[in-house]
């Protein structure tokens, strides 16, 4: 989502007219420098485009000069915004800390919208109109308490912010989408006839869905699922060289196509290279995931003993996806595939409030706060979630994070909030 930063001295109306974009009557939080407060940036809404709305009124002080520390907090609601709402009191005029904002707004190329507040009548509208000559376009005189010209300086906004960085996932109706992937011979073909053997009824009219030629409608376990690709995976045409090349840009696709892969391993023989690429591919792709051991049947202890070993070893990096231990051969466990994809599906889908994210943030800094680096120690500023399909994440940080912290947030995202059977993906948005 787009971010939009307000920034202006103390009492402009800064936190008022946030309240106002918010369409809100939230508690007016004094705008009083040196007041900390821990909610700084807010999901908001107009004419059903999304964005975030950071109100720098409440950012932490230090004894600079009023002016210094009024630009400095600009500076860094700037680096980490779409677009800047440089607010200023049309009833008073432009002061000296008005001028440290202004200079800035300039240094950075952040596309600027003028509020001209407290505009609660005509007879302050002249005043609004002098404020051209702060050389940042058109003031917008508005009354952010009383909401006169809000509309428009939303209007403003919207035209500015760009368009929000799609997700790969292109979201469909109809039955979810699963793709069954792995090497040849794990039992692919094997499992998919056991549960499409396993159905009651045949559902193959379902109002809204395309169904591909090459896939089929299956339900398991009460669950309508759309498998997808099955063609590739019934048709067992006998390998000549190059056919591995073709099966993994089928898998690909196959894996590009769905919401959730159910990655098949043969749990009778070691994990090979070539499974640990296609869970990569999976992860990559950012779709859900269940790992499937197969042919559980033919394992005995001191093979699960080995298994055992092997996950620790090779499967460390996903140990977040649920896993069944299945045999498509006699039908083992096969029906508890459903209950593993629902549970992925819905660690995929889920969408965590910016508010909610930044509690967690701001706990997280409190107790871990990021280690010093040649003197220096970046924050995080704020966070959003920028999607779901898979849950992804933006930072923005007053530097660049170490790679290591980045992942232990990503770590402690998951102890908090789970993403069971979902890759997560943590952004890092270093202000310049
Ligand atoms: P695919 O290439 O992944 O589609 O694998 P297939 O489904 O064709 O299975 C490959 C071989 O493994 C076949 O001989 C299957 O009968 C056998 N197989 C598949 N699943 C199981 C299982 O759960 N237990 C046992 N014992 N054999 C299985």
């Amino acid at each position: 989502k787009p971010v939009v930063a307000v920034v202006g001295r103390p009492n402009v109306g800064k936190s008022t007219l946030v309240n106002r974009i918010l369409g809100r009557r939230a508690a007016v939080v004094q705008d009083e420098p040196g007041v900390t407060r821990d909610r700084v940036s807010y999901d908001a809404n107009w004419n059903g485009r999304d964005f975030i709305v950071v109100d720098t009124g409440g950012w932490i002080s230090d004894a600079k000069g009023m002016a210094a520390m009024i630009a400095e907090q600009a500076e860094l609601a700037i680096a980490a915004a779409d677009a800047v709402v440089f607010v200023v009191d049309a009833t008073v005029g432009t002061l000296d800390e008005d001028e440290a904002v202004v200079r800035v707004l300039r240094r950075s190329n952040k596309p600027v919208i003028l509020a001209a507040n407290k505009v609660d009548d005509q007879r302050h509208e002249a005043m609004a109109a002098t404020m051209w000559n702060l050389g940042l376009g058109e003031p917008y005189a508005v009354s952010a308490l009383h909401g006169r010209g809000s509309g428009d300086l939303l209007d403003a906004i919207l035209d500015v912010l760009p368009e929000a960085p799609p997700s790969t996932y292109v979201e469909q109706s109809g039955p979810r989408r699963v793709a069954i992937v792995g090497k040849p011979n794990v039992g692919k073909s094997s499992l998919l006839n056991k549960l499409a053997g396993q159905q009651r009824s045949v559902v193959s009219d379902i109002s809204g869905t395309t169904v591909d030629p090459v896939d089929e409608i299956v339900e398991v376990a009460g669950n309508i699922y759309h498998f997808i690709d099955t063609a590739g995976i019934r048709r067992r045409v006998k390998e000549a060289s190059g056919h591995e090349y073709y099966a993994s840009l089928r898998t690909q696709a196959a894996i590009e196509r769905a919401e959730v892969c159910v990655m098949v391993i043969d749990a009778s023989e070691p994990i090979t290279d070539q499974d640990l690429r296609i869970l990569s591919s999976i992860e990559d792709g950012g779709r859900a995931l269940v790992i499937a051991f197969n042919k559980w049947d033919l394992t005995d202890e001191e093979r699960r003993h080995y298994l055992e070993r092997e996950i620790e070893r090779d499967l460390v990096a996903f140990r977040w996806a649920p896993t069944v231990n299945i045999s498509a051969l006699t039908g083992r466990n096969v029906d508890k595939l459903s209950k593993a994809i629902e549970e992925a599906a819905e660690g995929w889908e889920t969408r965590i409030s910016t508010g909610k994210f930044n509690a967690f943030l701001g706990r997280l800094a409190a107790a871990h706060p990021h280690p010093v680096r040649g003197g220096k120690q970046p924050r995080i500023l704020f966070g959003t979630q920028a999607h779901n399909c898979p849950p992804t994440f933006v930072l923005f940080t007053s530097g660049q994070l170490d790679p290591q912290y980045t992942r232990f947030v990503e770590r402690r995202l998951r102890e908090d909030f789970g993403f069971s059977g979902s890759p997560v993906h943590v952004e890092v948005r270093a202000r310049a």
